[in-house]
């Protein structure tokens, strides 16, 4: 089931999607609840009944959780190949102790930074020119709990979404810690709905990435260095995981800072996120202050 959160003439929707007749089958629910994402669905014993199909044209997509909770989990360099190219880059102090993490390194963006699919990333040349784009599987936990076994772990999640982990390199390198550098306005664009996790096979799934249509990442789920059930675990052994939280697992290689010179993100350009079996994120950035 592919659930997307919509706004249709500025009231708020919450619905099942149908690829192939390009429609929503939107549930019964109050505006004030659609408000609130997929997590409102967490909360009921059963799905509310579905009014008539409208078209998926005729509604502007939000995020499938809107304005999380809390901050969202995010997980770096858990790819081997992004490791090596985020070291050799220089870019990063901490990438001098070593190409690959021995555990996963975990940080977190604000939930104010997240963006709907087709919202404008906003470059402000007052704060960062050295903007970058990280194409990541996100996990949507559905059950809390804590100290979850990696082998219980699957039962926690609710299902999967895209998040485009955008970076500011400079002011990530700048303050150390990377807070400042990922979590910019408009720098969290999620979407463009949520898929359950039956819909998916995560230990299997393919990620790609372009801008302006140029091929930029390409990667496998299956090449994690730190694979979800390990994050959940890790997580979770000290910290409660709440239902709506979410989890970024992480970018292969090819963002703009792995290349020489950089290609950083530029007025106009578009980043197209495609992860199999969920769809398109797609995003154009827009230069100037907000
Ligand atoms: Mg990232």
């Amino acid at each position: 089931m592919k659930v997307a959160t919509f706004t249709r003439n500025r009231e708020w929707g919450i619905g099942v999607v149908d690829i192939e007749t390009q429609s929503i089958h939107p549930f019964k629910v109050t505006a004030e609840a659609a408000e609130r994402g997929v997590p409102v669905l967490m909360e009921m014993d059963h799905l509310p009944e579905q009014g008539a199909a409208i078209p998926l044209s005729s509604v502007r997509l939000q995020a499938p959780v809107p304005r999380p909770a809390r901050n969202i989990f995010c997980v770096g360099k858990n790819y081997f190949e992004h490791a090596h190219e985020f070291s050799r880059s220089g870019f990063d102090s901490s990438a001098a102790a070593g190409n690959v993490p021995k555990h996963p390194i975990i940080f977190s963006k604000l939930p104010d930074a997240v963006i709907a699919t087709n919202d404008f990333i906003r470059i402000d040349p007052t704060v960062s020119e050295c903007i970058d784009y990280e194409a990541e599987l996100a996990v949507i936990i559905g059950k809390g709990g804590k100290k979850i076994a990696a082998e219980h772990a699957f039962e926690h999640v609710w299902g999967y979404t895209i998040v485009n982990d955008v970076t500011a390199r400079d002011l990530q390198k700048k303050y150390s810690q990377w807070l400042i550098g990922k979590s910019q306005d408009t720098f969290c664009p999620m979407g463009p709905w949520a898929v359950t996790q039956d819909e998916i096979d995560i230990s299997d799934t393919i990620i790609q990435c372009s801008v302006n249509g140029e091929p930029r990442q390409e990667a496998n789920t299956n090449m994690l260095i730190f694979d979800i059930p390990t994050l959940i675990a890790t997580l979770s052994s000290g910290i409660t995981l709440q239902p709506g939280d979410i989890i970024a697992t992480g970018t292969p290689a090819g963002v703009g800072i792995g290349f020489n010179p950089p290609k950083y993100l530029r007025d106009g350009d578009v980043v197209s996120i495609h992860i199999q079996n969920i769809g398109t994120l797609e995003n154009r950035c827009i230069r100037g202050a907000s």
